[in-house]
């Protein structure tokens, strides 16, 4: 029997072949590949601009480091999310605030954020969880006018929509990731849009240690440039080599958006019987791209959420536990929170199913027979 992954990268030949392309070309670094990568994904999402990092958690880094957060500075997150999300505040000193999510979209919003508002909130980072959008704009409708920055962690969430509309253009900070995980990938990598001309001007000089002329700038002047360093940066930069594979990847797009909601449809109807199953869906004012198809199990069902991991594991299946909470983890121990039922049970009793561009029916038929063996429903139901 076949191993069936969480996740397999959709890459070909096209991407295998702009990849060589880009080291025959002798420019591998940040170049011209990354600003192609940078425009093409801009004007996909909506944003005017688009920056390339060296990772999701660089570029959610850079944001807060942007925003000018640090000491004393509140940023509410929620505690349900990669650990790297709430990392990035700890990064420039400032201290996350961690609020609870919705049962139904483990997303957080404007009605979990409220109560956990106070003079010291700088910035919320809301994270569209798993891909699913959360509602941004009723979010801007909180904390626009108590000046609070909103900056949104896509990491799962390239090609979701927001009222017909692409995540990427409702905030000013928003992140993407192109981890192997994600919907999207070049190995590692990242992208922040902004419609803010300063802050992509600011941001594109802080991922390139504070230069005021880019490596690429200066390779192709034609006078000496002797380069200035503005401010403290860093090295976020991405590598042509690996835009030049977002290129193809970005392409693809749509068709792996479609084909990963079909394989969610498919899961929805054969897991359907099983009572008290709820399952990652569609919110009412968007879609999501099902980076992960999460399934929460009922308190009373037969097996536990361990006991099912095991299960899958035992058919040659590999699962994963939903998404974490990291205010159980070690890295988190002492820091003060409310209290957060609704994130507790989700990280307790949710699953996420193996959901890939190249699975087979055959493939998703094995993982719903596994499940429904768990839950005790009649094959033949
Ligand atoms: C994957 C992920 C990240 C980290 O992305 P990298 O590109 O691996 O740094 C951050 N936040 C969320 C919600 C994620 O799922």
């Amino acid at each position: 029997m076949n191993v069936i992954p969480i996740i397999r990268p959709f890459l070909g030949p096209e991407e295998a072949a702009a990849a060589s392309e880009a080291i025959a070309s002798g420019w591998v670094a940040q170049g011209p590949r990354v600003a192609e990568f940078e425009r093409n994904f801009a004007a996909r999402v909506g944003a005017t601009q688009a920056i390339a990092v060296s990772s999701c958690t660089t570029g959610l880094h850079l944001a807060m480091h942007l925003l000018g957060l640090g000491a004393g500075d509140e940023v509410v997150v929620p505690s349900l999310s990669f650990i790297a999300t709430q990392n990035a505040v700890r990064y420039v000193g400032a201290t996350p605030v961690f609020c609870d999510v919705e049962e139904a979209t483990q997303n957080i919003s404007a009605a979990t954020i409220e109560p956990c508002l106070t003079p010291a909130t700088k910035a919320v980072m809301v994270v569209h969880q798993g891909g699913i959008p959360a509602d941004v704009k009723s979010i801007h409708a909180l904390c626009d006018p108590l000046g609070i920055a909103v900056v949104e962690d896509a990491a799962c969430a390239i090609g979701s929509t927001i009222d017909g509309e692409l995540v990427g253009k409702h905030s000013d900070l928003v992140v993407f990731s192109f981890h192997p995980r994600k919907v999207l990938t070049t190995g590692e990598g990242g992208m922040i849009t902004t419609s803010r001309e300063d802050w992509a001007e600011r941001l594109r000089r802080l991922r390139e240690h504070g230069m005021s002329v880019s490596a690429a700038a200066r390779h192709g002047a034609k006078s000496p440039v002797i380069e200035q360093y503005l401010e403290m940066g860093f090295n976020f930069r991405m590598t042509d080599i690996q835009a030049a594979v977002g290129l193809v990847q970005l392409s693809k797009l749509d068709v792996i958006i479609a084909r990963r909601r079909e394989l969610a449809a498919r899961y929805q109807e054969l897991l359907g019987e099983i009572p008290g199953l709820t399952m990652a869906q569609d919110p009412s004012f968007g879609t999501t791209n099902y980076q992960s198809f999460w399934v929460v199990l009922p308190d009373d069902f037969p097996v536990g959420r361990d006991g099912l991991l095991q299960t899958m594991m035992d058919n040659q299946i590999s699962p994963r536990r939903g998404i974490m909470a990291s205010h159980l983890e070690p890295a988190y121990a002492g820091h003060p929170h409310r209290p957060l039922p609704v994130t507790e049970r989700l990280t307790r009793q949710s699953v996420i199913l193996p959901l890939f561009h190249t699975m087979t029916e055959d493939d998703q038929d094995r993982v719903v027979g596994v499940l429904r063996d768990a839950a005790l429903v009649p094959a033949s139901a």
